[in-house]
């Protein structure tokens, strides 16, 4: 089947002010990222803060403007496309963040958060609206009994789940979660997911989740692009990322979280240094820095992405094309 959304060469790039007496600076936040995204899947973005996941997230749903590249969405490129034509397409591309408290607005009740949607795209008859809040609720665990309150009444995981309520009611064809369960307490995170994983089958979602926790990414996602510095370093199944990683940025970063298969002997990799800043990236591979495996070629070329497997790919010296 066709992909629902196509991310071909993507990039966002920033420039920073440094006053009068500086250059502007050139950030480089997401630097031609491709991927596909296929309907009903999960697909994971995963990576440090600073890679460029919320970037890409953000761009691709054009809450930024992209630099260059195209997003192709149901075979149309919306990346050029202005206000008004996007916003008939907002129904269907929709985003839950990561601070429900801050996207919600403390002014309106929850009546007026969940019908907005629908009354901006002209949906239903007000009543009908209030309707489908009730019944939106009641999916995501909450009842008509909170309709009329406000979101500061609310725990951080009942704001989410008004967060994610919003985001379904329009019954949309991609949501992109930026981190959704990374402010809210352990025990409440598998809630949320699970709520997720429900709302998925019920209505056919397809998910980009974005998230630098890789036991939530392990759980939730289908497949999973790894990000680095602004770039896709990785891109393969979960199921491949977590058994057989390929990239040594990859594999370092799942060197460090706990083992969840006890019988696997894994040797813990420590990245040397900082995240490089995205402003300044290092020459050639931008991992080399950090890399324990960095050869002389790292330094001064850049890798190309070489397709290892129908679904895995990897941008990597140590993977020469053939
Ligand atoms: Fe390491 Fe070189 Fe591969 Fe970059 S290209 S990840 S520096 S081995
Ligand atoms: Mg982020």
């Amino acid at each position: 089947a066709a992909p629902l959304l196509e991310v071909q060469e993507l990039k966002k790039y920033y420039s920073i002010d440094q006053g009068w007496f500086k250059k502007n600076l050139e950030v480089k936040a997401v630097d031609g990222i491709s991927f596909s995204v296929y309907k009903g899947e999960t697909f994971g973005l995963v990576g440090e803060s600073g890679c460029g996941k919320s970037t890409a997230g953000r761009t691709i749903l054009k809450l930024n403007d992209p630099t260059a590249g195209g997003i192709l969405f149901e075979g149309e490129d919306i990346s050029k496309l202005g206000y008004g034509d996007m916003r008939k397409l907002r129904r269907k591309l929709q985003m839950v963040f990561q601070d429900p408290y801050a996207s919600l607005n403390p002014k309106k009740t929850i009546r007026q958060i969940l019908t907005e949607p629908l009354r901006v795209h002209n949906l239903f008859t007000p009543k009908e609206r209030i309707q489908k809040a009730i019944e939106i609720l009641e999916i995501v665990g909450l009842s008509e009994y909170h309709l009329n309150r406000y979101p500061h009444e609310f725990s951080g995981g009942q704001r989410q789940r008004i967060g994610i309520a919003r985001a379904v009611i329009l019954q949309p064809e991609l949501i992109i979660a930026d981190e959704p369960v990374s402010a809210l307490d352990v025990s409440i995170q598998s809630q949320v997911i699970n709520l997720l994983l429900k709302l998925q089958k019920e209505f056919q979602l397809t998910y980009i989740f974005i998230s630098h926790d890789l036991g939530v990414i392990e759980h939730i996602t289908d497949r999973v692009a790894v990000m680095y510095l602004g770039k896709v370093v990785e891109l393969a199944t979960t199921e491949e990322i977590f058994s057989d990683p390929k990239h040594p940025y990859t594999k370092a970063l799942l060197s460090s979280v706990p083992i969840s298969h006890p019988d696997e002997q894994k040797e813990r990799i420590i990245l040397s240094g900082d995240v490089p800043s995205a402003v300044k990236p290092p020459q050639g591979c931008s991992f080399h820095p950090r890399c324990p495996d960095c050869m002389e070629i790292c330094k001064t070329k850049e890798p190309v992405t070489v397709q290892l497997s129908p679904t895995q790919s990897v941008s990597c010296h140590l993977y020469p094309k053939e």
